[in-house]
Order: C-alpha cells, then sequence, then structure tokens
C-alpha cells in the first residue's frame, strides 16, 4: 500500500542515501573557500570524461549556457540556420535566437518522439549550418542517418543531450559512444531533475575536437586563455566548486539510478501491454534508454481527463510539453509540424524514480488501470 506521498521524482529519497558523503564534502568545499572552480571541478570533469569516454568535458553554469556556448564555438552567426526539433524544451532553441541564429523547425517520429533525418533533409538550405538533435526523454536520435546526412551536407552535429546522459548508441558499424560525444559538441545540464542533477543549476558541453574545445574554454570564460587577456568574445558560465561536490558523489550512483528507471519502465510497460487506450514509450534497438521521462500516449482523447483523476487521487503527472517550440509567440513559424501537434494533445509523463522503494509504482498501475476500465 500506500507509504509516502507519491511524487514526480524522489529528490529526497536520492539525497537520503548519499546524505552523509554529500554533507561532508560541501562542508570541505565551504572550509577550502574555493567557491568557484576549486580543485573539485576539474576532478569531476576527469570522471565524466572516462564515464562518457569522450577527450573534453567543459564545465558551465547551465543546459542553456551550453548550448549557447556551442553555437558561438561553431562560429554561427545571425542569419545561420540549424536545424531543431520544435518538439523539446525551449532552450534548443532560445540559446541560437539571442545570438540571431535562425531555428528551422523538423517534426519528429511519432513513435520515438526524437527528430529522424528523413524530416530534416526537406528543411536544410544553403544557409544551414548545424543540425541540432535533442536526445528527448533519454533516448537517443538514429546518429547513424543524422551523422551522414550531416556529411552530405557538410553541417555541424550539435546534440542537445540534456535529458539522456548514461545513454549509449549503437552504431550499425557496431560501434558504441555515449549520447552527447557523438556529434562535434555536445551538450548537458545538470539541472535537479535531470538524469545527473546538482542542488542548482550546472551544464557541461563535450567534444572531442582540440582546437573546439580551446575555443568551449575560451568562451566560458569571458573569452580568455591567458587571465585578463581577451582574445573573443565570451561569456561568464561556470560550474561551482560545491555543484561540482555533489555531482562527483552522484555520477558513481549514475548507472544503478538509470538501471532503477529502466526497472521502473518495465513494470510499466508490462502493466500496460493489454491497454489498447495507451501507447507505451518505444524502445529502438540501437540505442539503450534512460528513461529521463516515462512518457505515454493517451489514444483516446482522454489524456487531460486522465491526468485529473491521476491528480485526484495524488498522482502527479508532466506534460512535455504543452505548447511546442514553434507555436510559442517568438518563436511562432509557419511550419506544419502534425505529429509535434498531436503529441503536444496525447503524451503524459508518469513519476519515476531512482528510488523504486518510495516510488508507489503498484497504486499508479492500478489507478491508470482503473481509469480505463
Ligand atoms: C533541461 C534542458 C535544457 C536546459 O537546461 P538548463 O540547465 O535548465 O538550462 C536544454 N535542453 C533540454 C532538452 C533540456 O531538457
Amino acid at each position: 500500500m500506500r507509504n509516502t506521498k507519491v511524487n514526480m521524482i524522489d529528490l529526497m529519497g536520492q539525497y537520503k542515501k548519499i546524505k552523509k558523503e554529500v554533507d561532508t564534502n560541501i562542508i570541505s568545499t565551504i572550509e577550502s573557500g574555493r567557491f568557484v572552480n576549486g580543485p573539485i571541478v576539474s576532478v569531476f570533469c576527469e570522471n565524466l570524461k572516462k564515464f562518457l569516454r569522450v577527450k573534453y568535458v567543459i564545465p558551465c553554469a547551465n543546459g542553456t549556457d551550453a548550448l549557447q556556448i556551442a553555437y558561438m564555438a561553431l562560429g554561427l552567426k545571425p542569419g545561420d540556420e540549424i536545424i531543431c526539433p520544435s518538439w523539446t524544451y525551449i532552450a534548443t532553441a532560445e540559446a541560437a535566437l539571442v545570438l540571431g541564429i535562425k531555428t528551422i523547425f523538423c517534426d519528429v517520429d511519432l513513435d520515438t518522439f526524437n527528430m529522424t533525418a528523413e524530416k530534416v533533409e526537406p528543411l536544410i538550405s544553403d544557409k544551414t549550418k548545424a543540425i541540432v538533435p535533442v536526445h528527448l526523454y533519454g533516448q537517443s536520435v538514429n546518429m547513424d542517418d543524422i551523422i551522414s546526412l550531416a556529411r552530405k551536407y557538410n553541417l555541424k552535429v550539435i546534440e542537445d543531450n540534456a535529458q539522456a546522459i548514461g545513454c549509449e548508441y549503437e552504431f550499425k558499424s557496431g560501434v558504441k559512444r555515449m549520447t552527447g560525444t557523438i556529434g562535434d559538441i555536445g551538450t548537458t545540464s545538470f539541472y535537479p531533475s535531470k538524469n545527473l542533477g546538482c542542488f542548482g543549476d550546472g551544464g557541461a558541453i563535450f567534444t572531442n575536437d582540440d582546437k573546439l574545445a580551446k575555443r568551449i574554454k575560451m568562451i566560458s570564460n569571458h573569452g580568455e586563455e591567458v587571465k585578463y587577456k581577451h582574445d573573443i568574445i565570451g561569456c561568464n558560465s561556470r560550474l561551482d566548486s560545491i555543484q561540482a561536490e555533489i555531482l562527483n558523489i552522484k555520477l558513481k550512483y549514475l548507472k544503478e539510478y538509470n538501471k532503477n528507471r529502466n526497472l521502473m519502465a518495465k513494470n510499466y510497460n508490462s502493466a500496460f501491454t493489454e491497454l489498447s487506450d495507451i501507447k507505451v514509450p518505444k524502445k529502438i534497438k540501437n540505442s539503450t534508454h534512460v528513461y529521463h521521462q516515462y512518457t505515454i500516449k493517451v489514444n483516446k482523447d482522454c489524456r487531460d481527463e486522465l491526468k485529473n483523476y491521476l491528480l485526484k487521487n495524488g498522482i502527479p503527472t508532466m506534460i512535455y510539453y504543452p505548447i511546442p517550440i514553434h507555436k510559442q509567440s517568438p518563436y511562432r513559424s509557419d511550419t506544419n509540424l502534425p505529429n509535434t501537434d498531436k503529441l503536444s494533445k496525447t503524451v503524459l509523463s508518469l513519476p519515476i524514480h531512482t528510488e523504486i522503494e518510495n516510488s508507489n509504482q503498484e497504486y499508479i498501475i492500478q489507478k491508470i488501470l482503473n481509469f480505463f476500465k
């Protein structure tokens, strides 16, 4: 039976298990007085590099900055175009728009929620400079196709990996790479609710390219390489030492966290197999899934009704995203994106936890089954 409140995510349960280690390390950071760029920031980046098997991890202040810095590092200018999904968090497009870069929105696949090369190719123009795949909800975009498309048209690839840290993509050749390390640049966010989250804001940028890494480092630190010598225009985007302490501890458990998310997803999948009114998220063969979100599609026209019913029963759910970017006023475009529009009316993300014992999953499942009875 239900023992605690049902939460969308369980950050407190997660904290309780690592409290001692986290508290000790936070206090020692405070006592060290090294709040910005303390040694722990590089320790964490080294560990994340090993985890991701990537040459460079450059920390920054949040996932939105990470995208903006990536766009700047590639030298994208006003008037240049990038192609990104409209079915993503606003930051993917916003970070480009503030630089005067034009975002061309592509539709996504209804089953995977992700962009496909097929939807991107017709949108490529003379002005297109980059493709921005977003590994939405924790599963990789088909990167075999995106990389070949980028090669064919000589475009850069920036992966928005804010929702998929720990996800691994297997190319048709058998080569396996962590998402975020496949394109020219990958970006991520350590916002508290992400799969690897800190206790505030944080982000990082990944690349295997020496020259890009150097530019990214400079841009995130006021365009300087040597102190007080500013060779290019940059910004101020850093990861705090305290956040790095927390991330360095949580990184040790990331595999386990993602494993638990998979267990919960598996339980949901098997509970809902008989339900024709909802469609469980599709898992593709070439990618692992880290279930940042477990997102169902409600077939009948009753998504909002189900959401309200669950809420009345103490179960929070979320709609990622109620209004796609191309329908938001500053970004409005007349492009026709039927799948994106359809998803905004049918998706529902259910609670997904790293601490399964606190998840009340049986209760959630029962209520959903009751609703459709
Ligand atoms: C969370 C998120 C971001 C932005 O990260 P912040 O750290 O909140 O700035 C960017 N893209 C996607 C897909 C996200 O989910």
